[in-house]
């Protein structure tokens, strides 16, 4: 069971000493993202990769293994076996970290690495966006700082014991140029957690930041904050994979019931509209892949119904579109929403709604029954992320907690393609299951029993429906 503190801040404000030395008085483990991104940019700029080619950057993901090793408390990073802990902290493998770390695919290739460490473990994680992205649960959130001289005084001093030949006002320069990269990249760009505390280490000395820390952990351990379990069955870790407080977990079992009630019907002239653009997507799509529907029978003529699917591709969310007549709303990572204008315009037309954190969080549920009670379909897919493989893996509880406050049915369905990618010309059939009536299934709230019974229901289903 873990206790996460996330400490988040500039470049060079301290908080790799400071977390260190953290995590041993609290017996901790501590982990350095920052040596995550930078083994990126290591290995993109030791293949001769151009970090600001994104594609490129993306393809030099492909196959990278990256491993945190602990020896002795110390955190040694591994690229592919090889350990680089040394090699990494160079004046060109920061900037490149810096600039390889606005790129999403890098962001998310690391998301899921950081959110496991920090569910399995009592720890302290350094970063940038600890606290408003990777651990937005963390029990503890701690903001630390420094002006930039300060900061480039102490790198300057570190730099030159290594013997490296920096300059004072090159290190300056740097630190002030990765300070603007982090605060000014789209994605989960460097700022203070509304709920994360304010540590200035300019007027502070490390020991009396650690004992800071340290008081904040205890107290969070006291208030008894420090379980991750949120009843559901994935041990603890909750739908983005982070550690749900307590208070948030007593929330979600209160959670109001909103059985909806399936009288609002979609606009007759959107629905007009929607038909003629269903008609040209499907003959496009039916141009590109071999496509086949199944099971078209149990797919309600109304409104108000979830749709749970596997998910495989990107193109998913219209695929199932396609067989429903009734417009369908669907979660869509927050970052698509920053592409551009017309992507954004053409998503939302397509029913996407942005979501930060997963569908676990109270907002989204809301909004969620919010888009059921409005006369549209809901489009979910229960693992969260999308299985190369077409193994169905693990459903998270969200899902199950959309359905039993809106009491209303579930079809399931599922993709099925060979291989990794939905390439042209490929055999794609999409499979309707008889929808699941939740108001049949003898639950009667939202208890994490509750949540266990729908979901369970909700995830053979779609196995039952995946070849
Ligand atoms: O902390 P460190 O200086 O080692 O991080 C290297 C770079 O990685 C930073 O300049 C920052 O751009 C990026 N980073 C990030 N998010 C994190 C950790 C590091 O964007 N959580």
């Amino acid at each position: 069971m873990g206790l996460n503190i996330a400490l988040d801040g500039p470049s060079g404000a301290g908080k790799s000493t400071i977390a260190k030395l953290a995590a041993k008085k609290l017996g901790f483990v501590y982990v350095d993202t920052g040596a995550l991104y930078r083994s990126i940019a290591f290995n993109a700029l030791r293949n001769g990769v151009d970090l600001s080619d994104e594609t490129a950057v993306a393809e030099s993901l492909k196959g990278l293994e990256l491993q945190l090793k602990y020896v002795d408390g110390a955190q040694a990073v591994l690229v592919n076996g090889e350990d680089v802990s040394g090699s990494i902290r160079t004046p060109e493998v920061s900037m490149g970290a810096s600039a390889v770390a606005k790129l999403p695919s890098v962001r998310e290739f690391l998301l899921e690495t950081q959110r496991n460490i920090a569910a399995q473990n009592d720890i302290i994680m350094d970063g940038r966006d600890i606290g408003t992205v990777v651990l937005p649960n963390a029990q503890v959130k701690l903001f630390l700082t420094a002006s930039a001289e300060e900061r480039a005084n102490r790198r300057f001093k570190e730099l030159q014991e290594k013997g490296d030949p920096s300059t004072y006002d090159e290190v300056l320069a740097d630190i002030n140029q990765r300070d603007y990269n982090d605060t000014h990249r789209e994605i989960a760009p460097l700022k203070q957690a509304e709920d994360a505390v304010l540590l200035d280490s300019t007027n502070l000395t490390i020991d009396e930041v650690v004992d800071e820390i340290v008081k904040a952990a205890d107290k969070a351990r006291s208030d008894g904050n420090n379980s991750n379990d949120d009843g559901s069955s994935e041990g603890g870790v909750s739908d983005n994979g982070t550690v749900k407080k307590k208070s948030e977990r007593k929330r979600r079992d209160m959670m109001e019931l909103r059985p909806i009630s399936k009288t609002k019907k979609i606009n007759p002239i959107r629905q007009f509209f929607y038909g003629i653009l269903r008609g040209i997507t499907i003959f496009i799509l039916k141009l590109k892949y071999d496509l086949h529907y199944e099971g078209l029978e149990n797919v309600p003529r109304d409104g108000g119904n979830i749709f749970a699917s596997n998910h495989r591709s990107y193109a998913d969310p219209y695929l199932i579109a396609m067989g429903v007549r009734v417009p369908i709303s669907y979660m869509a990572k927050e970052e698509l929403f920053h592409q551009n204008i017309f992507f954004t315009a053409l998503i939302k037309f397509l029913g996407a709604f942005p979501v930060t954190r997963g569908a676990g969080d109270l907002g989204v549920i809301d909004t969620s029954v919010d888009k059921l009670e409005s006369g549209r379909n809901l489009v979910i897919f229960p693992e969260g992320t999308r299985s190369k493989d077409g193994t169905v893996g693990k459903g998270k509880t969200g899902v199950a907690l959309v359905a039993a406050v809106a009491m209303t049915k579930v079809v399931p369905v599922g993709i099925n393609f060979e291989g990794e990618k939905l390439k042209a010309r490929k055999h794609v059939v999409v499979r309707f299951g008889e929808p699941i009536d939740v108001k049949e299934l003898g639950i009667n709230g939202t208890s994490a029993g509750d949540l266990k019974i729908v979901k369970k229901k909700i995830m053979e289903g779609i196995t039952s429906l995946v070849y």
